[in-house]
This record gives structure tokens, C-alpha cells and sequence, in this order.
């Protein structure tokens, strides 16, 4: 039978929306918000249960047995941390910990607290046995953090399902981590937004044709502590332990991945432009959007067909 649903729920600290369209079998919302609740109990830095707190809670110690999701995550959290230099790094949860806390405190880290932190985050200190299924962290006091890459999986584990029940059509967007199956039921293409990093939220400056592909987008304004008046974002670059600052204000990456998309987008954002360019150049995305502090526009020829400017901003077609 025809169904079409559209929901909104508060899960994974973030506004969920999704609309789902097709022959639908079974209860199909309830499937994909019980899938959610799964994967936050699983995954969730927050949740002493979760198989990320008792990961954390073993560092130092023997490895751990892990599910074959956790494995995938982490492998692919690898995969990026090399690829971007640690740019990217999942085991970066000392130092986001320590930024978090010196907003409570209104008091900087120390250069020992950053520099003692950044010795717990390198990539190697994650130990991964895809045979045995187990992961291990290295040093005692080291910790995994997924929120750089979580809400990708998430948003592919949900598409999947989608399929599963007959969807021919599908958004959901985890606070701005979006992915889709076709078109829209109205048979036209799915045309995201993406907002203006220093505009009000829902202002966008512009969007992008997002069908059967995922558009996640990385950026400082969304979350920051304020010390003494001045803000520090929540993306900490993983090679100096410090807030990133590489004058970009945000990074869209497209790409039929979810969880790709996710950790490219974290990637670039605190690469800066230049490298960040290269980085999803050199994979297998479809395309990245880079809005500077200076408020101009980078787009990756692989991404052109699909952005549209909506402001009058500098704009230019990058070709690697
Ligand atoms: P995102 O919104 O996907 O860019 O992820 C940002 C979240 O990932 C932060 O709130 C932290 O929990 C975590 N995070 C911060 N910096 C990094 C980093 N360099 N690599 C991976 N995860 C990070
Ligand atoms: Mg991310």
C-alpha cells in the first residue's frame, strides 16, 4: 500500500527529520527510530553501557571484543586520521574534553594540558584485529569520541532499512547530516540547503541536488564554547589540539556515503582549503563546497552541476 510518512524526533543530541515515501511494508518510521535508539546506546560517548564508554573504560588494558559495526566505524575513523594526517581523529575525545570543560571553567587549557591530551590521540594508539573482532586503545586515559562520524553511519544504516521496507523515496537529516533515496514523491530532485555559516539558522547560501547521495556538512558555528568572551569551536584539529582555525567557516562534502561524507567533511574543515582540496579531490566522493572566513566559495568540479549559489558571494570552480 501507497504511505507516506514524515516525523521529527530529538535523538543523538540533534533534531531528526524524515520522510518516507513508497509500498511501504511494516511499521517503517518506527523501524528507523528504533534503529536510532540502537546505534546511540552502541555508540554514544555519553552512555556508560555503550560498547564506545566500555572501549574507553579498558584503555590500557587487553583489547576488547567489538561489534562488526563498531569495527567498520573505526576502521573507516582510520582511514581518514591517515588520510588527513590526524586532521581527522576519532580518538580525539581528551582534547574535546578538555575545550568542553574550559568553557564551564572560563579558563584556557595549559599548553601541558593540550600537549599531554595530543599524546593520547595519535592513530596508532587505536589497535584494531578485524580477525578477532576486538579493538584496543593503547594508553591508559585515551578515548574515542564518534561524533565526527557517527550521525553518517547512522543516516546509511537508515537509508538501508528505508530500502528494505520499499521505499522509493526517503530523506532524513540528522542535524545536517543528510541522505536520500530518489526523488521527492513529486518526482523532482531533492535540493538541500546549505546554511550560511554566519547567518541565522535556516538561512542558506546555497543548496545542492542531492539524489540517492548524502550531503553533510561540517562547520565551527554550530557548537562552540565561549572563554572570556571569545569562541572556540568544537572541531579541534588533531595536529595541534587546539580549536581548528584553517579560515574556512564550514565544508559540504557529497558523496553516496553517509559515514564518507561525514569524516571527509570533519577532515577538510580543519585542513583548511588548500589540503581539504586535495583530500576530496583524491577520493571517491562526488564533491565538496568550501565557504572561507574571507566569504567566498570553493566547489570541486565534481560538485558544480549540483550547487546552486543563492548569494552574491565570490564563486569559483576548482579543477585538481
Ligand atoms: P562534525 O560535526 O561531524 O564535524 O563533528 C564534530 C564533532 O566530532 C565534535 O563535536 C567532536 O565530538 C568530534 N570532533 C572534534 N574534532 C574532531 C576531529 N578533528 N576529528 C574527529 N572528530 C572530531
Ligand atoms: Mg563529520
Amino acid at each position: 500500500m501507497e504511505q507516506f510518512y514524515e516525523a521529527q524526533d530529538f535523538l543523538m543530541n540533534t533534531t531528526i527529520s524524515q520522510k518516507i515515501h513508497g509500498n511501504l511494508s511494516g511499521e517503517i518510521y518506527d523501524r528507523a527510530i528504533i534503529e536510532l535508539q540502537r546505534l546511540e546506546d552502541l555508540l554514544s560517548f555519553y552512555r556508560e553501557t555503550s560498547e564506545v564508554s566500555l572501549l574507553n573504560r579498558r584503555a590500557g588494558k587487553p583489547a576488547v571484543k567489538i561489534s562488526e559495526e563498531l569495527l567498520f566505524i573505526l576502521q573507516q575513523a582510520k582511514k581518514y586520521a591517515q588520510l588527513s594526517e590526524n586532521a581527522f581523529c576519532v580518538s580525539l575525545a581528551p582534547l574535546v574534553q578538555l575545550w568542553r570543560r574550559s568553557g564551564a571553567a572560563q579558563e584556557l587549557p595549559s599548553p601541558d594540558d593540550i600537549s599531554h591530551s595530543l599524546t593520547l590521540c595519535e592513530n596508532d594508539n587505536l589497535e584494531l584485529n578485524e580477525e578477532d573482532h576486538t579493538a584496543r586503545l593503547r594508553t591508559g586515559g585515551a578515548m574515542i569520541d564518534l561524533g565526527g562520524i557517527g550521525k553518517g553511519f547512522s543516516a546509511d544504516r537508515c537509508c538501508d532499512i528505508y530500502k528494505d521496507m520499499g521505499a522509493v523515496s526517503a530523506f532524513i537529516n540528522l542535524g545536517g547530516n543528510v541522505k536520500t533515496i530518489g526523488t521527492r514523491p513529486d518526482g523532482k530532485p531533492w535540493v538541500i540547503g546549505i546554511q550560511h555559516p554566519d547567518k541565522p539558522r535556516g538561512a542558506c547560501y546555497g543548496t545542492i541536488l542531492c539524489s540517492d547521495r548524502s550531503a553533510v556538512t561540517s562547520g565551527g558555528y554550530e557548537r562552540y564554547q565561549e572563554v572570556n568572551g571569545t569562541k572556540y569551536q568544537h572541531i579541534i584539529d588533531g595536529r595541534t589540539g587546539c580549536p581548528a582555525d584553517s579560515g574556512l567557516k564550514s565544508v559540504t562534502v557529497l558523496s553516496e556515503s553517509s559515514t564518507q561524507a561525514d569524516a571527509l567533511s570533519t577532515a577538510a574543515f580543519v585542513l583548511g582549503l588548500q589540503k581539504g582540496l586535495e583530500l576530496v579531490c583524491d577520493a571517491d566522493c562526488i564533491g565538496a563546497v568550501f565557504f572561507t572566513c574571507a566569504q567566498e566559495v570553493y566547489l570541486t568540479k565534481g560538485v558544480t552541476p549540483y550547487f546552486r549559489l543563492l548569494e552574491k558571494l565570490n564563486c569559483y570552480e576548482v579543477s585538481q
